[in-house]
């Protein structure tokens, strides 16, 4: 089906529940995979809306079919070859991604058998495909693929063609039962990546296409009709499994793995024994990086219970046995649904916008937002509100959304209208998209008038109190170019003020002063100062006691930012937004590399969540000095009553609409005597 005509299926199509979309998308990459040998997605994407899939399964299982991709393993097989039914079934094995998910595994196996002490078999997980070889009485009869893991194919012409495949089992001491009756040797075939290279070399040189993975390729040429063809193509054996009719004759993996190397198959010699999950975690942690340099593709760990008898009594939960897990290492991509798409506005007055997405692990770590740098990106993606993304993120590399999934979209999404957008978020600005630009940016604004806002904003009485800083002097700093940035007020100096006319000696260093004084500036107003859309005051406060540094605060998702009082989607969003922006993150840095550390002062007030409204004028301070002193002793100062509001300070000049809010609320009235009373407590 041609893309075109995909989108207009996707258009007239009413669409199904998304777990339903999740397992047909999940069986068309099967089938490529498995059946076709080239899929059109990575393992890591794959694997992302397995683990979705997973989940919703288990908070509903009354949703799980026989078809599932949960339930079922490999794909159809080809015709053309003999079907072959497996005298046990080969099976899939659940994946675990961190410790945690092993203590769970190694805790649901203790509680299944109570009282009995594990070891653990691990070895490397080749990416390969799974192949059953049977000899019987010592001699190759038959190689039968995996399958749907009850019947395979056979793929004996092909399989012979293996160099290290031996056609007759090696005798050896101690083994010599091996050689009588059915021992099937089960391990996977793989392509070797010299072997894959040289190949693609000679493709190259040929003018041939080249091929596009390992895996794939191998996966494709034992499954060839041709064995003249498969014998061209270099392939390598590894066995993990020894079956016996008679299963006491192989008590645990690391005998079969014995017996693998006497009976001459060759196997990896990595596979190891322990006792315990912190040696098990070594062992992960030491392939972690080590697999890299091993002669063939890994995609992960097996990590097995090694005593045979407890892991058959174990037994299967779906397709996976519960005696054994697949170790896989942090993957480069992972899927996630878009929440929304916020523009940020940079100190350039370049807008740019940003997914906002469910928080996802990718690379090992957690990511919810990535930069959609500007309109022509969002159209090239055509990514959308409630798309299902690809992420990736390569090491430290910053995360991006790769593509996305245009079969996961919902019926009712809507293309982004980029300059829509902007007028919605931003109303009270106007925008434009110079010649031969990809970036919109505040028209007229250049950088200079957002930054002069930003400073003066950030040197303000509710945010750093700078004294001195006021208006006209930020105006001056920044048209001579000494102030590019907020933070690069620190790195004024008093010999650069005095070759500006508007200051002398001690204006000059009075300014100098003032900022120093402001290195260590509480967390709240700092934050309040950075001028983060709707982040006020309060907001800031709340955020502060919540998050107690900034580094916590970078980190927070959607959700833990609305379990703040007070915060919606909307402040959750902005900060999200604000925190992907690049520039900001830099700007951040800066500051941190200039010794500009805001300070968390955690208020031991006794106004511990109660929230005032003043309205009118008090006699003994103003509305300021007054909402300072209520937030230094822990409470919040509010500007309008709303039912949580705990006292309406009445001074003068009393708002009528006001006070009825506050009766309607049922809220306290209290004069300025008695807030004076509370204040001093
Ligand atoms: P699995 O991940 O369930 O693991 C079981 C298999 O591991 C065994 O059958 C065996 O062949 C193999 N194995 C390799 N080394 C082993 C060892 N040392 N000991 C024991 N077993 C070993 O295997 P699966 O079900 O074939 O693969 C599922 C994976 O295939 C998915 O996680 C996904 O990454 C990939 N896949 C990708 C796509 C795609 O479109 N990209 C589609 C389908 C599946």
């Amino acid at each position: 089906m041609s893309i075109c005509s995909t989108e207009r299926w996707l258009k007239v199509t009413p669409k199904k529940p998304r777990i339903d979309e999740i397992k047909d998308l999940l069986n068309r990459y099967s089938y490529e995979y498995y059946t076709l040998d080239k899929p059109s997605v990575s393992d890591a994407v794959y694997d992302s809306l397995m683990d979705e899939l997973k989940k919703i399964e288990s908070d509903h299982p009354e949703l799980i079919t026989i078809d599932s991709p949960t339930q079922r393993v490999g794909n159809k097989l080809l015709d053309g070859f003999q079907k072959v039914e497996h005298a046990r079934r080969m099976v899939s094995l659940s994946d675990v991604f961190d410790k945690s998910e092993v203590e769970a595994w190694i805790e649901r196996t203790d509680k299944l058998i109570p009282g009995q002490r594990h070891e653990f078999f691990t070895d490397i997980k080749m990416d390969g495909l799974a192949c059953a070889l049977i000899y019987v009485d010592g001699v190759l009869s038959q190689a039968v693929t995996r399958g749907d893991s009850f019947v395979g194919e056979d793929v004996t012409n092909n399989v012979r063609t293996i160099k290290n495949v031996p056609l007759r089992l090696r005798e050896a001491a101690g083994f010599e039962n091996f050689l009588h009756g059915r021992t099937e040797i089960r391990g996977e075939i793989v392509m070797l990546k010299r072997d894959f290279e040289e190949l693609n070399k000679r493709q190259k040189s040929l003018g041939l296409p080249t091929f596009a993975n390992p895996r794939n390729l191998a996966a494709g040429t034992i499954r060839q009709l041709d064995p003249a063809l498969v014998a061209a193509r270099p392939l390598h054996f590894r066995g993990y499994d020894v079956i016996r009719d008679d299963s006491s004759e192989v008590p645990t993996n690391s005998f079969a793995y014995e017996a693998l190397t006497a009976l001459g198959i060759s196997r990896n010699q990595q596979a190891s024994v322990f006792d315990n999950l912190s040696d098990v975690m070594k062992f992960v942690n030491e392939w972690s990086d080590k697999r890299h340099d091993l002669p063939f593709n890994t995609d992960g760990l097996v990590i097995k219970i090694n005593d045979r008898e407890i892991y058959d009594n174990l037994g299967m939960v779906g397709k996976n046995p519960r005696g054994a897990v697949a170790y896989k290492y942090a993957a480069e991509e992972a899927t996630t649904i878009v929440r929304d798409i916020v523009i940020s506005i940079g100190r350039t007055g370049a807008a740019t916008p940003v997914a906002v997405f469910d928080p996802v692990v990718v690379a090992g770590t957690t990511v919810q937002h990535a930069s959609l740098h500007n309109a022509d990106e969002i159209e090239r993606l055509d990514i959308r509100r409630g798309d299902t993304v690809v992420i990736f993120k390569a090491g430290d590399i910053i995360p991006q959304v790769e593509s996305v999934l245009k079969e996961l979209r919902p019926a009712d999404s809507e293309p982004i209208d980029y300059e829509a957008e902007l007028k919605r978020q931003y109303p009270e600005l106007e925008f434009v998209r110079p010649e031969g630009e990809a970036v919109y940016r505040v028209k007229g604004s250049s950088g200079p008038l957002i930054l002069k806002r930003a400073l003066a904003h950030f040197a303000s009485k509710g945010a750093l109190d700078i004294d001195t800083l006021g208006e006209k002097n930020v105006e001056v700093l920044i048209d001579n170019g000494l102030v590019g940035d907020l933070a690069d007020i620190f790195t004024l100096t008093k010999d650069d003020l005095l070759k500006l006319d508007r200051f002398a000696d001690i204006s000059a260093q009075k300014l100098i002063s003032a900022i120093a004084d402001k290195k260590s500036p509480e967390l709240e107003r700092f934050l309040y100062g950075l001028g983060i859309r709707h982040i006020g005051a309060q907001t800031a406060i709340d955020l502060t006691n919540h998050f107690e540094s900034m580094e916590n605060l970078a980190k927070a998702t959607i959700d833990d930012l609305r379990q703040v009082d007070g915060v919606g989607e909307i402040v959750a969003e902005s900060v999200v937004a604000w925190f992907a922006d690049e520039d900001n993150v830099k700007l951040l840095n800066k500051f941190t590399e200039l010794g500009v550390i805001p300070q968390f002062n955690k208020k031991s007030g006794g106004l511990g969540g109660k929230s005032f409204v003043v309205t009118g004028t008090l006699k003994s301070m103003g509305r300021d000095a007054a909402a300072d002193k209520i937030r230094n002793l822990g409470g919040v100062f509010q500007t309008a009553v709303s039912k949580d509001t705990t006292y309406l300070v009445a001074g003068g000049k009393v708002g009528a609409s006001k006070l009825k809010k506050a009766e309607q609320y049922g809220t306290k009235i209290i004069d300025e005597e008695e807030l004076l009373q509370i204040i001093k407590e």
